[in-house]
């Protein structure tokens, strides 16, 4: 917990989300400026930085991050259609929330988009 990090208080329930999913080490909740019809945010309630900070042992909620998110883009009927799973990590990554999250991002024909 970082008491200057918005997703840490929004997990707190300090600051409010759409929340769609949440269990004793991840919440998802829906991103508040989405770029299509379907845009939520795999968060850990752990305070992980980013990609470079996640040590041995995180293998597993990674793991469960993704799998969260493919059962997310069932619930919003996605699956055959298809959508894209996103982390920026780190000031050229275009991260811009200091807190490990997931992008599940979906509902219309997405550019591509490989920077
Ligand atoms: P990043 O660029 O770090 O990968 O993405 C951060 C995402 O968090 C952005 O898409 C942004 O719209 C979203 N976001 C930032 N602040 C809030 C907030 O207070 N609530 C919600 N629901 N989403 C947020
Ligand atoms: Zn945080």
């Amino acid at each position: 917990m970082s008491a200057d990090c918005i997703f840490c208080r929004i997990i707190t329930g300090d600051v409010p989300s759409d929340l769609v999913y949440t269990d004793e080490e991840m919440v998802a909740f829906r991103d508040i400026n989405p770029v299509a019809s379907t845009h939520i945010l795999v968060v850990p309630r752990e305070h992980i930085e980013s990609v470079p900070h996640l040590q041995p042992g995180h293998e597993g909620l990674v793991g469960r991050m993704v799998m969260r998110a493919r059962a997310l883009a069932e619930d919003e009927d996605l699956a055959s259609r298809g959508y894209r799973l996103v982390v920026n990590s780190g000031p050229e990554g275009g991260q811009m929330v200091p807190h490990l999250h997931l992008h599940l991002i979906g509902g219309r024909r997405l550019k591509d988009q490989m920077g």
